[in-house]
């Protein structure tokens, strides 16, 4: 557990209250299942144990075994224009707004911490960074309307969708190892009531590149969970990618990744070669 964005707190403890399994695991993420029961023996234990400073760890991926890992393409209307604007971006592919093209997915396999960093798969293809918010689901959702969406998310965290450009499916070039980040923690839903208007900026070795609000965003929070539910069932730990707002561009090894979002953080994120 974080304590105030300097430190945290070793709560692992916590662990042994989840129920053991055997074959078959199953196909989502205990933990996220079972957090809202855990939350108070969680502060109980976090006020007990001694603070650590946050740079004394990796951060691994606030969820462990997310089932699904969803993304929103093309959920900006200025970085709709500026991938239909760009060659080197849609490469002919054919691009339209989330109604039309609905949602993707990328495996899970691609998932790390923020502590872990990117490792760039081909370094002769462009690569592009893309800050988008990650929430993560809290229980099992089906057809659930927008309405109701936000009773079904257990938090939030900032989401990287590091993207190889090319002409390939989007789920192939936002799948290589390491090319979902996820961090640098997850903030409970409680603490965020309104995912609408939350500031998220990128900046690459200092420079920002990125810069939105989430009150940008075409399908919001609990249209994304409406849409998605429609298709198919979402589970505890399934996770949910946004989309990005304009300003993606090339990530190299030796880059710094900084990334923002309003009531969550900041994760810095290295790029490393392959
Ligand atoms: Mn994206």
């Amino acid at each position: 557990m974080i304590d105030n964005n300097d430190g945290l707190r070793d709560v692992t403890e916590v662990l042994d209250a989840l129920p053991s399994y055997r074959h078959p695991l199953p196909g989502h993420d205990v933990l996220i299942e079972h957090l809202d029961t855990l939350v108070p023996r969680i502060r109980a234990l976090a006020g007990m144990a001694p603070c650590l400073p946050l740079d004394s760890v990796v951060l691994l991926s606030p969820v462990a075994n997310p089932g699904k890992l969803i993304g929103a393409p093309v959920n900006y209307q200025r970085h709709y224009e500026e991938v239909r604007a760009n060659v080197a971006l849609h490469h002919d592919n054919p691009i339209a707004v989330i109604e039309r093209a609905g949602v993707f997915l990328k495996a899970t396999s691609s998932l790390v911490g923020s502590g872990e960093g990117v490792r760039i798969r081909m370094p002769d293809r462009r690569t592009d960074h893309e800050v988008e918010l990650a929430l993560v689901i809290g229980r099992q959702a089906s057809l659930v309307t927008r309405d109701r969406a936000l009773d079904y998310v257990a938090g939030y965290c900032i989401g990287l969708d590091i993207t190889i450009r090319g002409p390939e499916e989007r789920s192939l070039r936002k799948s290589p190892d390491s090319y979902t980040v996820l961090g640098p923690w997850l903030v409970t839903a409680d603490e965020i009531p309104d995912p609408g208007h939350l500031g998220l900026r990128l900046s690459v070795n200092g420079d920002v590149r990125q810069e939105s609000s989430t009150a940008d965003l075409i399908l919001g929070v609990p249209e994304l969970i409406e849409y998605a539910s429609s298709f198919y069932t979402l589970f505890p730990g399934d996770v949910i990618l946004t989309g990005t707002p304009a300003g993606v561009s090339p990530i190299q090894p030796g880059d710094t990744i900084a990334a923002t979002i309003d009531k969550i953080g900041t994760m810095h994120v290295h790029v490393h070669a392959g």
